[in-house]
């Protein structure tokens, strides 16, 4: 496929950096900068062609116009890809000319970590450009946000309690936790204190046993987690999880985590919903480590942050709302919820433009 007939009409802008003596070679994509500034982090992957890198950035970057729009920020969506294994090629050379092509788009590319990618990573970028978050808390920055996504994902977990036994405590709940890593493991420490009786798997055999060790677990084959008899299922491993080979074999009533992309394709909504299985859309859930990120941007208020993290569960009761009252699937109601938050914002900008046409409602000055 060519470039242009990648982009379609949806991209604003899609920028191709290279800097051979760095081996720098990344793309950066704005999908949208309705709300504000597009702010997406840098996944740093060695792509079999740069049709495949194209294709990844420009997935992930409509993904982050949804996910920041959902979480009520003023912020766009866009992501970055550099291209070339981390491990091998990555040096401060090519993350400092990577920082200074960021600095040329003047503020509409927010960048972050992302996969390949870390917090000191971030702070090599911060040299070149003020267009990154992520970066150490010596620098202003907000650490880890792993912590902060599982808060989010455990306070959207509470929704789901809600919608599905009208009852918001966990406590007696069995939940089976897929990847007990960075988001994982904290999820399963704020459930473990909340009572629910929790059953973990993970690839890393050190990861489990430390999830046993503090809170007293049971454990599950990596391949047998989803098939566990459970409450609540909650992906924070890997994105493409539901599946149609997986779905029969489900026997929770939420699946809700913080893996990225759980829905190998949007219409396995559907199939959850057949089931009677209610889905908590994951870039809904999983949204607290943007939130927080995305409060460097103010000067980093850790509170502040928690507070709007803690709002995911006021966002999904919306979300499962609108599905009741539109008939949809969550994953689709998720996706009218942000889009209405765009248009309606939009249109209130566009009224707002001085000398532009006067029926729409007026800034008073
Ligand atoms: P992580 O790498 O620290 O944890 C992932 C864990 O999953 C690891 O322990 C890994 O060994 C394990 N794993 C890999 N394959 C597995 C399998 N087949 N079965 C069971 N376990 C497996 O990553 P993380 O930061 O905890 O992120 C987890 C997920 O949440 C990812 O999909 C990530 O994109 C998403 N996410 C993370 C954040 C964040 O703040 N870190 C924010 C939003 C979304």
């Amino acid at each position: 496929m060519g470039v242009f007939e990648a982009l379609g009409t949806e991209f604003e802008q899609v920028v191709f950096f290279h800097d051979p003596p760095s081996g720098l070679r990344a793309i950066v994509a704005v999908h949208s900068t309705a709300l504000g500034p597009a702010l997406g982090g840098t996944r740093f992957y060695p792509y079999p062609s740069e049709e495949d890198a194209l294709h990844d950035v420009l997935r992930l970057a409509r993904g982050m116009t949804y996910t920041a729009a959902a979480a009520g920020l003023d912020l766009g969506g866009g992501k970055a890809v550099i291209i070339g294994d981390p491990t091998r090629i990555k040096t401060e050379e090519l993350l400092r000319a990577y920082g200074r092509f960021v600095d040329t788009l003047q503020g509409r590319y927010i960048t972050a970590e992302d996969v390949g990618t870390t917090g000191d990573d971030m702070d090599v970028v911060r040299r070149e450009t003020r267009s990154v978050t992520g970066v150490s808390p010596a620098l202003g920055g907000s650490g880890d946000p792993s912590p902060v996504t599982a808060f989010g994902v455990f306070k959207g977990l509470i929704a789901c309690a809600e919608e599905v036994w009208k009852d918001s405590s966990l406590s007696g709940r069995r939940v089976a936790v897929q990847g007990v890593g960075k988001v994982g493991y904290h999820l399963a420490k704020l459930l473990h204190e909340a009572g629910a009786s929790l059953v973990v798997s993970d690839v890393d055999v050190d990861a489990v046993a430390r999830a046993v060790r503090e809170f007293d677990v049971d454990t599950a084959e990596p391949d047998k987690i989803h098939a566990e008899e459970c409450d609540i299922f909650a992906p924070c491993a890997l994105g493409g999880v539901i599946r149609d080979d997986i779905i029969p074999s489900l026997k929770c009533r939420v699946v809700g985590g913080s893996a990225n992309n759980q829905l190998e394709r949007p219409e396995h909504g559907s199939a959850l919903r057949e089931l009677g299985i209610l889905y908590a859309p994951d870039y809904v859930i999983n949204a607290g480590g943007l939130i927080n990120v995305a409060d460097e941007l103010r000067g980093y208020d850790r509170e502040r942050a928690m507070g709007r993290v803690e709002a995911i569960y006021r966002t999904l009761r919306e979300v499962f709302r609108i599905a009741q009252q539109e008939d949809l699937p969550t994953n689709e109601a998720a996706d009218h919820f942000a889009l209405a938050r765009i248009e309606r914002l939009t249109r209130l900008r566009r009224y707002w433009v001085p000398g532009r046409s006067t029926a729409g409602p007026r800034a008073v000055w």
